[in-house]
């Protein structure tokens, strides 16, 4: 526990699941905040969080548990945040900062700032930091240091409020960066949903092949395809969201992608070694630059421990 000052009185987190969670764990381990409340809709899933312990008060009901809160986070998926915010709008105090941990930006800010009451402070944001896991038992305290966090507040919020929260991400670990909700939802199409997509349907074809078993995918998949399947393996819930709530920017990014594609199917077609091996020193390039700031380890992280 840090000997620091608390950001926060009270902070209040929707969803208790791998974000919300890893939130609560991390706030209590920096000491972020006074007083932890978690709800989530999910008596199950609720009972699993109190039975370790993650935070001061629990409750089926958000309203309930963002009472006084002075800093509420919603971590469900993208596809539940209006839900979410309808359900604890009732309990907000005036002045309260209103955030979330969502994928997608441009359909948070347009869903749920309406649905807020008009005297707190509504500001969207996305921890760049996760796992393949879902639920409680799978958060752990250290997930968003030395990570991003992309906060993007609406036009004409008070630079107070944007401090506060920023002062929240970073005393959890993170660097936060400040841009609008559609920059936002472009940059992570390219980084974040359009790889997912490529992992998913490169999954399922080697899944629907005939002519290779599916014993021979599974025992022969060291070559390439077990970084696919891990990335394959995320939440289903949470990732049908995130395509369906930034269609345009997933959809212009594979139209790049499909054309480059189509580039490199004519390269192999026509034996031109040189481009193919031109794009693959560029991209080992790209490699080594995100080693070194620090966004991965060059050692395999299969099976990653985590320290609480
Ligand atoms: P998760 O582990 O599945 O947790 C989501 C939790 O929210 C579940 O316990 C779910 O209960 C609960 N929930 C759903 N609807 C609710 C509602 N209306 N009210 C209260 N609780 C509700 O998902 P996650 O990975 O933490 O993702 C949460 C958010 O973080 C998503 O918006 C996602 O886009 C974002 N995010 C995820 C990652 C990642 O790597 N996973 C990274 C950055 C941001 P049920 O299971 O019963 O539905």
């Amino acid at each position: 526990m840090s000997e620091k000052t608390a950001i926060v009185a009270k902070l209040a987190v929707i969803g208790a699941g791998l974000i919300g969670s890893s939130v609560v764990r991390a706030a209590r381990h920096y000491g972020a905040a006074e007083n932890i409340a978690l709800a989530d809709a999910d008596e199950d899933v609720l009972a699993r969080a109190q039975a370790l312990s993650l935070a001061d008060t629990y409750s089926v009901s958000a309203a309930q548990a963002v009472a006084d809160a002075d800093l509420i986070i919603l971590a469900v998926p993208v596809g539940a945040m209006a839900s979410a915010a309808t359900a604890a709008a009732p309990g907000m105090k005036a002045g309260a900062i209103v955030s979330d941990v969502g994928s997608v930006k441009s359909s948070v800010l347009k869903t749920v700032g309406p649905l807020l009451p008009e005297a707190v402070n509504f500001i969207p944001g996305h921890p760049v930091a996760g796992t393949e896991q879902s639920g409680p038992e799978a958060g752990f305290a250290s997930l968003f240091d030395g990570r991003w966090c992309i906060l993007t507040p609406p036009e004409g919020i008070d630079p107070k409020v944007l401090e506060t929260l920023s002062a929240f991400w970073s005393r959890l670990g993170s660097t936060v960066d400040i841009m609008t909700a559609d920059h936002h939802d472009l940059v992570l199409a390219i980084t974040s949903h359009v790889p997912h997509l490529i992992a998913y349907n490169i999954v399922g074809t080697a899944n629907d092949l005939e002519t290779v078993t599916r014993s021979e995918v599974i025992k022969y998949s060291a070559g390439g395809f077990r970084d696919f399947t891990r990335i394959a393996a995320s939440d289903p819930t949470m990732w049908r969201d995130v395509f369906l709530n930034n269609k345009e920017a997933v959809l212009e990014m594979l139209g790049r992608f499909n054309e480059d594609l189509t580039a490199l199917q004519r390269a192999i077609r026509w034996g031109d070694g040189d481009a193919l091996f031109e794009l693959f020193t560029r991209t080992r390039e790209i490699r080594r630059r995100i080693i070194d700031a620090g966004q991965d380890e060059a050692a395999v992280d299969f099976g990653r421990p985590h320290d609480e």
